[in-house]
């Protein structure tokens, strides 16, 4: 998972892309980087989060007005620094891009490439894939329409956005600047990931524009949100700030929404929207479906609980609606270290195990004797869930119950969520009593998947995580699945 970002006719580009950076900081620690267009392209990535990444007095050398920037989660390649994004190529234009997501059949594509094109990738990373495949078409659909000083052929950019949608197979929110000529933004024919449009209105009445996987950093910036970029669709910001779309669409011609219910359950951040659905409101409902779904049990006396408190943070509006719904206290039991990092982003399960451990203190005057209703956001390992039942358990709580405002995750992820080993998966082929066994927990309360989906209020999500549907062909995900695994113990080696 990664934050996009891109800004067309900002006084002060590589300003903002930085700040904006700031607010999708939440989607990948691993790395950042700010490219700006002036005359020539200005660029500045290194690893780390952003504020390491990138430092403020170098935010002078990024000239112009439009830009793109990026923070990393790697879910691909095998996290080194050429990897890093944006990335760029300087024919047929100058052309820097980033994007959310992974593209399944990378590997196939870099091959084609090579073999057809004679287009050299140098990474395992999607994003030079990507990258290549636009250029190429974009070469082959607008160069012969553009002379000198005539502005670059519109058309001929959308054209090349649907072959990469004829030919990506996948999860991709993209950003990509056009040294001189604009700021284009793409969503695959399914949207998975999230990709929004803000504007604000310049001193000279002209409107700047913004895309970002979150309407958090557009509200940050001062832009107003417009709305998300269709499934499929593309829009470009011209270098005179017209703004032109095209709901470019799948080889069929149709699209298919199905955005990732995971971004709302957990990935994005509480402040934001995206498809009109505020996730802070979505996870309020996810707390009142739990409620709902124990209810009866809590007054025929069946169920007793003294308390509910989140596994902070996501779950925390979950945790208060579900408390306020059934009338019963809700305290911060665990409390968080904030200098540690989100445990479900590190790399390595030992790093995690060791993670969880510095991660959450339990107080124990709130937690001793009681009858304890924690709520999580989801369990994908359960390594969390089994530590932090422990150490509730350690601080003298009488009964540990847990519910996930996500229904069981049991089928790998292959759009850019990092858990994409269905061995790994704690519910993968396994019966309630069994993952709750497994947690250490006393009794374990899933939200059921039409719940979620009522909660959502969306008629199309990808939840193939939780039922196996993938929106897209998945042919080449076994093999997509061993090569990222390669990956990563050969860049461990
Ligand atoms: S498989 Fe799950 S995590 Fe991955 S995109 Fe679909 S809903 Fe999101």
């Amino acid at each position: 998972m990664c934050g996009v970002l891109g800004v067309a006719g900002s006084e002060q580009a590589g300003r903002e892309l930085y700040g904006g950076l700031l607010m999708l900081q939440h989607r990948g620690q691993d790395a950042a980087g700010i490219l700006t267009s002036g005359e020539i392209f200005h660029l500045l990535k290194n690893r780390g989060m952003v504020e390491k990444a990138i430092h403020r007095k170098s935010l002078e050398t990024l000239k112009g007005e439009m830009g793109i920037a990026h923070t990393r989660y790697a879910t691909m390649g095998v996290g080194s620094e050429d990897e890093i994004q944006p990335q760029i190529l300087s024919f047929p234009y100058g052309i820097g891009m980033a994007h959310n997501g992974n593209i399944v059949n990378y590997r196939e594509l870099a091959k084609d490439l090579r073999l057809r094109k004679r287009r050299h990738t140098n990474t395992k990373s999607d994003i030079e894939v990507l990258l290549n495949l636009f250029a190429d078409a974009v070469a082959e659909s607008t160069e012969s329409t553009h002379k000198t000083n005539d502005s670059i052929n519109v058309e001929g950019v959308f054209a090349a956005v649907q072959k990469v949608h004829d030919e990506c197979v996948g999860a991709y929110s993209v950003v990509t600047l056009i040294a001189g000529e604009g700021l284009l933004g793409f969503r695959d024919p399914h949207g998975i990931r999230p990709l929004v449009i803000g504007r604000k209105k310049r001193k000279d009445g002209a409107y700047a524009y913004a895309l970002a996987s979150e309407s958090n950093a557009l509200r940050f910036l001062d832009y107003e949100l417009v709305r998300d970029v269709k499934p499929g669709e593309a829009v470009f910001i011209d270098r005179d700030l017209e703004l032109h779309s095209s709901e470019s669409s799948s080889k069929s011609g149709k699209t298919d929404p199905k955005p990732c219910m995971f971004e709302w359950v957990y990935f994005s951040g509480p402040e934001s929207q995206m498809e009109g659905v505020p996730v802070y409101g979505a996870r309020l409902s996810l707390g009142r479906a739990l409620a709902e779904k124990i209810k009866d049990r809590i007054e025929s006396q069946d169920l007793k609980i003294d308390l509910v408190a989140p596994i902070p943070d996501t779950s925390r509006p979950a945790a208060i609606a579900l408390a306020e719904c059934l009338g019963i206290p809700y305290r911060e039991a665990l409390i968080k270290n904030r200098y540690v990092q989100r445990t479900f982003i590190l790399d390595e399960q030992k790093e995690r195990e060791r993670a969880v451990e510095v991660k959450l203190s339990p107080i124990l005057s709130e937690i001793k004797g009681k009858h304890l209703l924690l709520v999580d956001d989801s369990i994908v390992r359960g390594t969390t869930s089994r530590r932090i039942a422990r150490l509730a358990k350690s601080a003298g709580a009488e009964k540990v119950y847990l519910a996930s405002t996500c229904p069981p995750i049991v089928s790998p992820c292959f759009y850019g969520i990092d858990f994409p080993d269905r061995e790994e998966l704690v519910a993968f082929n396994q019966a309630l009593e069994r993952i709750q066994k497994k947690l250490g927990v006393d009794e374990l309360i899933y939200t059921e998947t039409k719940d979620l989906q009522k909660a959502l209020g969306l008629k199309g999500l990808c939840m193939a995580c939780l039922d196996g549907n993938y929106p897209t062909a998945i042919d080449q995900a076994e093999s997509f699945q061993e090569q990222r695994k390669k990956d990563r113990l050969g860049s461990q080696a």
